[in-house]
């Protein structure tokens, strides 16, 4: 998992000492132990978790500028893609949130044991942590929900200036254009779709980049019932 780590890393243009290196691979590590006793993740095979979780996630540090900004990742799952950007950029103040407990129990006591402490992990539903509103500088989420649905999800953390970035298949042009309305009507607008390839693969990505221009409507984001039943489609 090293050498992939190591060359895919440079292939992206980051840089990451042996220390960093290690971390990424003693995460994996501890992935592929908790994955045999639990479902975590469907990624299963350590190379194959390297290049899809780790150097996917890691992409993100080519696409926007995280430098001192406090992240939060909405259904992080077991930490993709937030603990690898953390650990790539000490700089970061990293919150997790996800809704299954015994992934956040992972997360926790995987960055606890690695040295990554300081970051904030949540066991909630994002949309019901109303305390967080407004509070972060970018808001990154991977394999939650569609863009429209998302959007609610994501946007009211975001602080006016901030940036939602949601990763997404290459082919999102739909799902972007469907999730236009829900996000003017959060207080995002779309500023462009960033494609990347995850080194080592063929495997192409996108990610969609979402300015918050203006504050989110107080009656955003609702329960989780009503976005569902009542997506913003506009
Ligand atoms: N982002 C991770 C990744 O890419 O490996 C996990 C993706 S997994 C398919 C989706 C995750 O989103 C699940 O762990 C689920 O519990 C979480 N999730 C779904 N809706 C959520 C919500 N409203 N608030 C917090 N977490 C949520």
């Amino acid at each position: 998992m090293e050498m992939i780590l190591r060359e895919g890393l440079a292939a992206l243009g980051l840089r990451a000492d042996e220390a960093q290196i290690g971390t990424l691979a003693a995460y994996g590590e501890r992935l592929t132990q908790a994955n045999r006793v639990m479902n975590l993740t469907a990624i299963r095979e350590p190379d194959e978790a390297a290049r899809l979780h780790f150097l996917d996630s890691a992409a993100l540090l080519t696409l926007a500028d995280f430098a001192g900004k406090s992240v939060v990742d909405v259904g992080s799952g077991a930490g993709f893609p937030g603990v690898p950007l953390r650990v790539l950029r000490p700089d970061i103040r990293l919150t997790v949130i996800d809704s299954v407990g015994k992934k956040m129990d992972f997360v926790r006591d995987s960055c606890a044991a690695l040295g990554l402490g300081d970051v904030t992990c949540l066991w909630g539903r994002a949309e019901e942590l109303t305390e967080l509103r407004e509070s972060f500088d970018i808001a990154v989420s991977r394999a939650v929900a569609e863009l429209p649905l998302l959007a609610e999800l994501c946007l009211p953390l975001v602080k006016v200036g901030g940036l939602f970035l949601a990763m997404k298949k290459p082919d999102c042009d739909g799902e972007a254009a469907r999730g236009g309305f829900a996000v003017r009507t959060l207080g995002g607008r779309v500023r462009e779709i960033k494609r990347y390839t995850v080194p080592g693969t063929d495997v192409a990505h996108a990610l969609v980049v979402v300015e918050k221009v203006k504050p989110t409507p107080a009656q955003y984001p609702r329960r989780w019932a009503q976005i569902r039943k009542k997506p913003l489609l506009g």
